[in-house]
């Protein structure tokens, strides 16, 4: 049987106006501020209105470490809330907004897939409702603003040389990322190194996906460090005015999205910041908006779960006072066999004895997520070419370590796919089991917490960084920043610093390269290995098959 694209069962999808989304969760029209016919924005005056009701049920979705065989958190994120609605329950998902440059490089939406996706799938994909389009103006208004102030005088005493603060664009651009700005002679002001980011990565979309309320938005912008004067001193963005205009910028971008399953259910699709640089969840104000609003919220963190649970709990849990009720681990058995050492091009075949092998990386994944107090369910999202035994050799493996694992068909059959599933989940979250804590508290210093991660989650002996490095985490101790958690920024392939290095690796040590200080999202970024923070085009980017068909329509995205 030929399987339908994703963007074919997109669509070919009946929506339903927006309005009838909001109604099931009790927003009057009111309060939607619409934006055309299928997607809309919740107002600031109802999520005040509703801050003194209780919370519903969160559920978190997270995965083994990622191989080019894909695992599908998204569409499991998806189909389990639908599946939570078929069986009954009242249900919202929460996502992150796509980022635009990517989508023209490689295949891969962020609405989920098959029959489990997010519509308008293309709107979700392409400019949305123009978050990352304010993100990006109000990035962009203080990068101006920086090069204005040094062209007038510089009062501030910004070395130039010490600028931390660069320019970003929603597109792949590997052409940007350094490059000498202000050329051309006195008029253009005083030429200086910088470089742009994609959008994802600017410390206002991590601001924007942490902030409780616009109020809060505005002072962490402003505490945001933009620069350096020679003897070290930080210049804040507050220092050059400009938090105010870049929050006006922001009103209703900091406002969550409102759109609807394939089956109808009501997704809140927010935020996106990059998942190594910064943590890389949907915005705590979609999250807790839908907790109020539904009796169990499905949420999805970025990369594996070494990375993005991890980060989920630290970083977002514990700023925004929430805790997960049960996690939701996706594995692939084709993502297994890669794990077990299988190539991509072999993953046809049934192969017991790979998978088998492969189940090291999952099981260290549960004892991990169990470390944090919250119980897991294995969901195995099934393709279609699993075999019986692989699925059984899963199940098997995950029962002996304390957790299950339960086949998923949301992928071919929507929610009623995901049904077995969505029951345990349920039945877990209310049982009430979760006793969730962080790894480490925040008095913690802060190379004691980089540790702490780095042997409990990624089960490394040690961690390395020189003498530099130390010192400059204790100089952030002095200056009160101790009591941040800690971002960190490695590779999603490998529990450890190498992305070649598949399964449960031990013996390893952590290399930390450079430590970054978020002061206004509120975290040190801790860089090992390489990281990117503008991606680059593939030699045929996907771009390439994209167009409007005769009727209109969009072809090739996905
Ligand atoms: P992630 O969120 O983990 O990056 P996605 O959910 O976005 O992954 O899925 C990536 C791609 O894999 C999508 O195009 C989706 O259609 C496809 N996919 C996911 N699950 C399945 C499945 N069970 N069978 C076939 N394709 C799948
Ligand atoms: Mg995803």
């Amino acid at each position: 049987m030929a399987f339908k694209s994703d963007i074919e069962i997109a669509r070919a999808a009946k929506k339903l106006p927006i309005q009838k989304i909001g109604e099931r969760l009790g927003i009057g029209a009111e309060d939607l501020v619409p934006y055309g016919h299928d997607k809309a924005k919740v107002s600031q005056r109802f999520i005040e209105s509703i801050q003194d009701r209780p919370n519903g049920k969160l559920i978190l979705v997270t995965a083994i470490n990622p191989t080019p065989a894909g695992e599908g958190k998204t569409t499991t994120t998806v189909g389990l809330g639908d599946g939570l609605n078929a069986i009954g329950k009242k249900a919202a998902i929460c996502i992150r907004e796509a980022s635009l440059g990517p989508n023209f490089g490689m295949k891969g939406g962020a609405a989920g897939g098959g029959y489990a996706q997010i519509v308008p799938m293309e709107d979700m994909n392409l400019h949305f409702t123009g978050d990352f389009h304010a993100i990006t103006s109000a990035h962009s208004l203080l990068s101006a603003m920086i090069d204005n102030h040094i062209y007038w005088g510089n009062e501030l005493a910004i070395d130039m040389r010490r600028v931390v603060w660069r320019r970003v664009v929603d597109m792949n651009d590997r052409a940007l990322r350094q490059i000498t700005a202000a050329l051309g002679g006195v008029a253009n002001g005083f030429p200086r190194e910088t470089g742009y980011d994609i959008t994802v990565a600017s410390e206002v979309m991590a601001i924007l996906c942490l902030s409780r309320d616009l109020k809060d938005l505005e002072k962490r912008l402003g505490d945001m460090i933009v620069a350096y004067r020679r003897d070290h001193s930080p210049v804040y963005c507050r220092d050059l005015k400009a938090e105010g205009a870049m929050t006006v910028l922001l009103k209703d971008a900091m406002q969550p999205n409102l759109v609807q399953t394939l089956e109808h259910n009501p997704a809140f699709v927010h935020g996106g910041p990059f998942a190594n640089i910064a943590h890389g969840c949907n915005s705590v104000i979609a999250t807790t908006t839908a907790l109020k609003l539904a009796d169990y919220v499905v949420t999805e963190a970025g990369f594996g779960a070494d990375l993005g649970a991890e980060k989920f709990m630290n970083i977002k849990c514990r700023k925004a006072g929430l805790k997960p009720d049960c996690v939701v681990l996706v594995a692939t058995v084709r993502a297994m066999k890669m794990n077990g050492g299988v190539a991509k091009a072999d993953l046809g075949p049934e192969n017991v004895a790979a998978v088998k092998k492969g189940c090291a990386n999952l099981g260290r994944h549960i004892e991990n997520l169990h470390g944090f107090g919250v119980p897991v369910v294995v969901a195995i999202n099934h393709f279609s070419g699993d075999s019986e035994a692989e699925i059984e050799a899963v199940q098997s493996y995950v029962s002996g370590r304390g957790a299950e694992a339960i086949v998923s068909r949301h992928w071919e059959q929507g929610g009623k796919g995901a049904v077995n599933l969505a029951m345990r989940v349920a039945e877990i979250a209310d049982s009430g089991r979760s006793q969730f804590a962080p790894l480490y508290e925040d008095e913690m210093p802060l190379f004691e917490k980089i540790r702490t991660i780095a042997t409990r989650i990624y089960r490394a002996d040690e961690v390395l960084a020189d003498k530099r490095i130390r010192d400059q985490l204790h100089a952030w101790e002095d200056q009160g920043y101790g009591h941040l958690p800690v971002c960190m920024a490695k590779t999603q392939y490998s529990f450890s610093t190498d992305p070649n290095l598949r399964g449960a690796p031990t013996g390893h040590s952590v290399p930390v390269r450079e430590v970054r200080l978020s002061a206004g999202a509120g975290f040190v970024v801790v860089i090992c290995g390489e990281i990117m923070t503008m991606p680059g085009l593939p030699r045929h980017p996907s771009a390439e098959s994209i167009r409007l068909n005769e009727a209109g329509q969009i072809e090739g995205l996905f």
